[in-house]
């Protein structure tokens, strides 16, 4: 189905995504998955390209480009590779950046953008702990003031880019009195005294995601590195995972889609019975109703790229389209993976990959429990 909400400007930026993750980041895949990180290099080459600071203003390197867009089409791109490449990227493009340009004072974002837009500076976003993700509001990491500094303890876990990152926005409670009004985003940078990593998470799927654990031991945070306004870091949160989750709708259907285009190639040509078996008519059916799936979810999705644009998505909006697009990716991929048989289920075929790589699509970010208590709070329930 044709879509409708890219023009030729956009089309070219998305040749040019291509090419780059063909040319650039395709012939090094098997290295970072074996050494379960991208490496700075992959950084510093997204960074030549312009793409990491679409979104940041060229007073800051960036280029400056208002259009959401072209940043979700660079995402669509990498998600045909492997979902780990938007996901990382996407924390820091589309995650971290709004935080950087909206909120950081002009030495802060004197400080930290022009490194960003190069790749230089890696960041991440440090929200969850060990004790709970769902409930953001009940963090327990703490900082306390300290003359012109904060004293930051407590610790962080599942932190994507947290093993490679320069920046990590870390969510602490300033005020635990006043509860999700208390809580403060802190920058804690790489080098600061009593900031450790623990391992990089041994996880399912996504093994080039150096996800990881962050300590906070008696860091010294300068006033100069929090972000906003204090005690307004849930709120901050709260707006921008909004961004976030439509995000991860995006990468959810374009990663589906390019394992199923994989697996229509497949069918038309792997034989059993001496027939193709996308000829059978259960399988024919069943891929038509893949199809159809991703028909519909990608056109619900652009809608809301649509409203996001113009400023106009609404939280309940967003949630619909990331549970609703993370089911359909793994409801997709899991009847893929039954298409390719036993090949399927093998490591080295990409079709296993991504059906281990899609699973945490449906809990990160908001799990899609939390995305339907959203939508069902927005329905007055
Ligand atoms: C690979 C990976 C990368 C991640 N990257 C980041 C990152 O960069 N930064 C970051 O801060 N976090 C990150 N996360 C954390 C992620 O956002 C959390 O795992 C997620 O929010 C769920 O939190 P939890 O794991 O503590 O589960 P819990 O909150 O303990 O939830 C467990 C289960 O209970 C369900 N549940 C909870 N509350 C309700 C409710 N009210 N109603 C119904 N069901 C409920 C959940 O849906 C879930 O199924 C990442 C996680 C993973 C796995």
């Amino acid at each position: 189905m044709k879509r409708t909400i890219f023009n030729e400007d956009h089309n070219a930026f998305r040749e040019s995504c291509r090419t780059f993750v063909d040319r650039t980041l395709r012939p090094h895949h098997e290295k970072r998955m074996a050494n379960h990180e991208f490496g700075r290099e992959m950084w510093l080459e997204l960074g030549k390209q312009g793409l990491l600071g679409l979104n940041v203003p060229e007073a800051y390197g960036g280029a400056g480009v208002g259009d959401l867009r072209f940043s979700l089409i660079l995402a669509e791109e990498l998600s045909r590779l492997a979902l780990a490449y938007p996901s990382c990227v996407g924390i820091h493009t589309n995650c971290i950046a709004p935080y950087l340009v909206d909120l950081g004072t002009e030495e802060q974002k004197q400080r930290w953008l022009p490194r960003f837009c190069t790749g230089e500076l890696i960041t991440a976003l440090a929200m969850t702990e060990a004790s709970g993700g769902s409930d953001l509001a009940a963090l327990k990491s703490r900082a306390v003031r300290d003359g012109d500094d904060w004293i930051l303890n407590g610790s962080k876990t599942f932190i994507t880019n947290g093993a490679s990152a320069d920046l990590v926005l870390v969510a602490a409670r300033t005020t635990p009195e006043r509860g999700a009004k208390g809580i403060t985003l802190f920058a804690v940078e790489a080098g600061m005294q009593g900031f450790e990593r623990g391992r990089k998470l041994d996880k399912v799927g996504q093994p080039e995601a150096d996800t990881s654990e962050l300590f906070f031991d008696e860091v010294r945070v300068p006033s100069a590195n929090v972000i906003g306004e204090v005690d307004h870091g849930f709120v901050y949160m709260m707006q921008r995972l909004v961004a976030e989750r439509i995000g991860s709708a995006v990468n959810n259907i374009a990663h589906a889609r390019q394992i199923l285009e994989e697996t229509l190639d497949y069918v038309k040509e792997r034989t059993a019975f001496g027939t193709p078996i996308g000829s059978f008519q259960a399988n024919k059916f069943k891929l038509a109703e893949l199809q159809t799936l991703a028909d519909v979810t990608q056109t619900f999705v652009d809608q809301c790229v649509m409203e996001a644009v113009l400023g106009t998505l609404t939280a309940a909006d967003a949630a619909k389209a990331k549970w609703w697009s993370a089911q359909a990716q793994n409801d997709i991929l899991d009847a893929c993976v039954q298409l390719w048989g036993g090949y399927g289920y093998m490591s080295e075929y990409r079709v296993a990959r991504a059906w281990a790589d899609a699973r945490v699509a449906k809990i990160w970010a908001g799990s899609n429990e939390i995305m339907k208590e959203l939508i069902g709070r927005d329905l007055g329930l």
